[in-house]
C-alpha cells in the first residue's frame, strides 16, 4: 500500500482519489476551497453536462487538442463506466439532444453528492481549505508536498489535478503549471478557449441580445477557412457568443499563430467571421426569393420589405450595410443592389479582434505537455510517482460533456496506475 496525495478536488481529483483508494492505497485529497467540485457546480448552467453518451470512437472527433494521448484513458474509463458508477451511487442520469448526459434532477450538486459518497466509502481522507505550495521531489522521485502553511506531507505518489486558468474564482489558478515548471516539466502556451469573441464592427453592438438559430458560421484567418459550423449564435455588447462562436474560438489562437509564422513580417493576421443567415438556400435560390418578395409588394419602401427575411432587430443593420436607400420603392431596387443584399445575407463579414479572457473561458487550451507524460499511466516521464490529470494537461475538447469526461477518465487512469 502506498501513500497517495491528490492535489485539487475537482472532477479529475475526485475520480483520481477514488481510483487510487479502490486500488488499495491510502489516499488524501487536498483542496484549497471550502468544498469539493466548486467548478462542477457551475457546469452546464448548474445542471452539469457530466459526459456524452456517444461511442468512444466518436468521442475523439470532439477532442480539439491531443486526441491520441487520450486513447488509453478513454478506453479504460469510458462514458459507460462513469455513468454506471454515478447511478450505482445514487445519481440517476438522463441523455438529452446530442448525447449530452445530465443528472435527472438537473442539479449539478447530485453529481458531487455521488462522488462524495464514493470517496467516503473508499475512506479517502479529505483536507479542505488546504493549499499546496510546492512539490517535494528528490532524485527525480516524488516525496510529498509542502503546504502554504509550511507543513510538509510525505507521500509515495502525488497526482496533480489542479485544473487550468479558466474561471479562477472556482480555484483554478494555474498552480499545477507552476509545479510542473519547478520540476522542469514543459508546459505549452495557455490561452482561453470555448470563449466569446470580440469584434470590431459597431453594428454588432446594435444587435446586442439577438440570438440567431439555424445559421452557419465560418472562421477565416488571412482568408483561409479554419472552422465551419451550423447552429446558434448570439450578439453581445463586445461581439459574439453562443455555441458557434465558442466552438470557433477553439481554433482562434492556433490559427493566428500559424498565420503569423507564415508571414514572417510581423503584420497581424486578419481574422474574420463569415455569417450565413440563410444556409438552407443557395445564392440563386435566395435571389429568387427576394425577387418574389419584392414583386409581390412592388410599392413598398425597401425598409418595410425585409421583415420576412431577417429578425426585426437585424433589418436596420442590413439596410445600412446594403447601402440601399431605405425609402426606395422595391420595384426600383436594381439587380446589382439585390445581389449585394444576397451576398451580405450569405456572407456577412465580421472582424474578430480577440477573445474574452480566462474569466469567461469554459476551458484552458494548453498546459502540461503531453510529451512529458506517459499516456498509459498519466505519470511524468521525468519524476517517478508524479501524475497529472484533467484540465492541467494540454488537452481540450468541444462542449457537450467531453471536457468533464476527459477529467474523469484521466483522473481514473492516474489513480489506477499507481503501483
Ligand atoms: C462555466 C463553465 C461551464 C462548464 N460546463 C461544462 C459542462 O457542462 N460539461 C463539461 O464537460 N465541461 C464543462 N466545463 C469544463 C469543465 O468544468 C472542466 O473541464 C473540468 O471541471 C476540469 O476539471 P479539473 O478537475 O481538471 O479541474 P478543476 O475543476 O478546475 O479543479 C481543480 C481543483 O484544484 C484546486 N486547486 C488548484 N490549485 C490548488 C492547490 N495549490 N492546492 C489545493 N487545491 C488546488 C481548485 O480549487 C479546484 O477545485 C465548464 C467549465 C466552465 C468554466
Amino acid at each position: 500500500m502506498s501513500k497517495v496525495l491528490v492535489i485539487g478536488g475537482g472532477a479529475a481529483g475526485m475520480m483520481a482519489a477514488y481510483a487510487a483508494a479502490e486500488s488499495g492505497h491510502q489516499v488524501t485529497l487536498i483542496e484549497k476551497n471550502e468544498k469539493l467540485g466548486k467548478k462542477v457546480y457551475i457546469t452546464g448552467k448548474g445542471r452539469c453536462n457530466v459526459t456524452n453518451a456517444c461511442a468512444t470512437e466518436d468521442f475523439f472527433n470532439q477532442v480539439v487538442t491531443n486526441k491520441k494521448f487520450l486513447y488509453s484513458a478513454l478506453y479504460q474509463f469510458d462514458t459507460d463506466r462513469l455513468m454506471n458508477l454515478l447511478e450505482e451511487n445514487g445519481c440517476k442520469l438522463k441523455v438529452e439532444r446530442g448525447g449530452r448526459v445530465f443528472p435527472v434532477s438537473d442539479h449539478a450538486s447530485d453529481i458531487i453528492g455521488a462522488m462524495k459518497r464514493i470517496l467516503n466509502r473508499q475512506k479517502v481522507e479529505i483536507m479542505l481549505l488546504t493549499e499546496v505550495e510546492k512539490l517535494l521531489v528528490k532524485d527525480q522521485e516524488m516525496k510529498g508536498v509542502v503546504l502554504k502553511n509550511g507543513e510538509t506531507i510525505t507521500a509515495d505518489a502525488v497526482i496533480v489535478s489542479t485544473g487550468g486558468l479558466s474561471y479562477e474564482t472556482t480555484g483554478s489558478t494555474g498552480d499545477g503549471f507552476k509545479f510542473a515548471k519547478d520540476n522542469k516539466i514543459a508546459v505549452t502556451e495557455t490561452v482561453p478557449s470555448l470563449v466569446p469573441l470580440e469584434t470590431a464592427e459597431k453594428w454588432c453592438q446594435k444587435l446586442q441580445g439577438l440570438s440567431l438559430k439555424n445559421v452557419a458560421l465560418k472562421l477565416l484567418v488571412d482568408g483561409k477557412e479554419k472552422y465551419n459550423g451550423f447552429g446558434e449564435m448570439l450578439f453581445t455588447h463586445f461581439g459574439v457568443s453562443g455555441p458557434l462562436a465558442l466552438t470557433a474560438s477553439c481554433y482562434y489562437y492556433s490559427a493566428v499563430k500559424q498565420a503569423m509564422k507564415k508571414k514572417k513580417d510581423g503584420t497581424p493576421a486578419e481574422v474574420k467571421l463569415s455569417l450565413d443567415l440563410k444556409p438552407a438556400l443557395t445564392a440563386e435560390q435566395l435571389d429568387k426569393r427576394i425577387l418574389r418578395d419584392f414583386e409581390s409588394e412592388q410599392n413598398k419602401a425597401f425598409k418595410n420589405a425585409l421583415n420576412g427575411l431577417y429578425p426585426s432587430k437585424m433589418v436596420p443593420v442590413m439596410i445600412e450595410l446594403s447601402g440601399i436607400d431605405p425609402e426606395q420603392k422595391v420595384n426600383l431596387v436594381t439587380r446589382e443592389q439585390r445581389q449585394k443584399l444576397v451576398s451580405l445575407t450569405k456572407d456577412l463579414r465580421i472582424t474578430v479582434t480577440g477573445t474574452r479572457d480566462f474569466k469567461e473561458a469554459i476551458i484552458t487550451q494548453g498546459g502540461v505537455s503531453v510529451k512529458e507524460i506517459n499516456p498509459s499511466t498519466m505519470e511524468s516521464k521525468k519524476v517517478k510517482g508524479l501524475f497529472f490529470a484533467g484540465e492541467v494537461l494540454d488537452v481540450d475538447a468541444f462542449t457537450g460533456g467531453f471536457n468533464l469526461q476527459i477529467a474523469w477518465s484521466t483522473g481514473y487512469l492516474a489513480g489506477n496506475s499507481i503501483s
